[in-house]
C-alpha cells in the first residue's frame, strides 16, 4: 500500500485555496503516514511574476509549526514545486533563485517543467499557430536542457506533462517521442535523481497517470528504481487519490517499492 502523498499545493500557491491543515486532516483520515506539502515556485511567471511563487520564510514558519502540531499522527515533510526554465534571457534569474532556495532546509524537491517559451502548455495559446508535434518536441527539449543544465532537485515531476494537452484534434503518435525521453531519463538516472508517478489525471478520470506507462516501464528498464507518488491535489479531496490505481501501474511497470524523500534522502517502502 501507499501510505505517503509527495506532491501537493497548498494556499501558498496561486492555483489553490487548500488551507494546509485541511490536506494534513484529509490524509490523516485516508490512513495515509506521511505527506509532503510541495507549492508551486514558478519564478518569472510571464505577465505577472508575482505569480507562482511564495514567501519562503513565512512558508517554513506556518509548516514547520504545523509538523510540531501534528507530530505522533502524521508526518509532514516541506517540500516545493520548482519549475525550471531554458529560455535564454531568464535562465540567469532563474539559477540564482534556485540557489537560493535549494539550501534552504526542503525535505524534498520535486524539478517540473511548467514552461516553455514563456507560455504554459495547459493554455490553448501554447498550442495555436504551431504545428503540434514539433511544440511537443519542444517542450522535451526543454526538459532535456532543464535536467542537464539543473542539479539539486529529487524528482522530475509529471514529465510528459504538455503531452496531457496536446489539443483534442491532433492525434501525434506518442513513440514518436521515446528517444528523446530516453536521453531525459538516462540523464535523471546518471545524477541520482528520481521520477514520480503523478495521480491527478488519474484523478479526472483518465486510464494513465503522468508519466505514461509506457515511460514509468522505460525508466525502470533503464535502472531507475527511485520513484515518488503524488496526487498533485490543489484541494484536499484529491490528497492520496488514485493510489491503489497507481500501485497497479507501478508494480505493472516493474517497480517494487516507492519512496519517500526527508531531508533529500529517499527512503523506501514496499508497494
Ligand atoms: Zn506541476
Ligand atoms: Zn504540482
Amino acid at each position: 500500500m501507499i501510505l505517503s502523498d509527495q506532491h501537493m499545493h497548498s494556499s501558498f500557491s496561486t492555483d489553490s485555496q487548500s488551507d494546509p491543515r485541511l490536506l494534513l486532516d484529509t490524509a490523516i483520515s485516508r490512513g495515509l503516514t506521511s505527506i509532503t506539502i510541495t507549492d508551486h515556485m514558478d519564478c518569472e511567471w510571464p505577465e505577472d511574476n508575482t505569480q507562482y511563487i511564495f514567501d519562503e520564510k513565512e512558508y517554513f514558519d506556518v509548516l514547520g509549526k504545523l509538523r510540531a502540531d501534528y507530530s505522533g499522527r502524521i508526518d509532514l515533510g516541506i517540500g516545493m514545486e520548482f519549475g525550471f526554465r531554458n529560455e535564454a534571457d531568464i535562465v540567469e534569474k532563474i539559477d540564482k533563485r534556485f540557489n537560493e532556495l535549494k539550501v534552504l532546509p526542503f525535505d524534498f524537491i520535486i524539478g517540473s517543467t511548467h514552461l516553455y517559451d514563456y507560455g504554459d502548455p495547459y493554455y490553448p495559446k501554447f498550442w495555436e499557430g504551431h504545428n503540434a508535434y514539433r511544440r511537443l518536441m519542444q517542450y522535451y527539449e526543454a526538459t532535456l536542457f532543464n535536467v542537464e543544465h539543473y542539479d539539486s532537485y529529487d524528482v522530475y515531476g509529471h514529465l510528459d506533462y504538455a503531452a496531457r494537452y496536446v489539443p483534442a484534434d491532433t492525434h501525434i503518435e506518442p513513440t514518436r517521442f521515446l528517444n528523446i525521453i530516453e536521453v531525459i531519463l538516462k540523464k535523471i538516472i546518471e545524477d541520482g535523481h528520481g521520477l514520480e508517478i503523478n495521480t491527478k489525471n488519474l484523478n479526472k478520470g483518465f486510464s494513465v497517470p503522468n508519466p505514461s506507462p509506457t515511460i514509468l516501464k522505460m525508466y525502470r528498464a533503464m535502472g531507475g528504481e527511485i520513484i515518488t507518488v503524488g496526487s498533485d491535489a490543489h484541494k484536499s479531496e484529491h490528497v492520496g487519490g488514485c493510489f491503489d490505481k497507481a500501485r497497479d501501474i507501478l508494480l505493472d511497470c516493474g517497480f517494487k517499492h516507492y519512496a519517500v524523500f526527508r531531508a533529500h534522502k529517499p527512503e523506501f517502502y514496499e508497494l
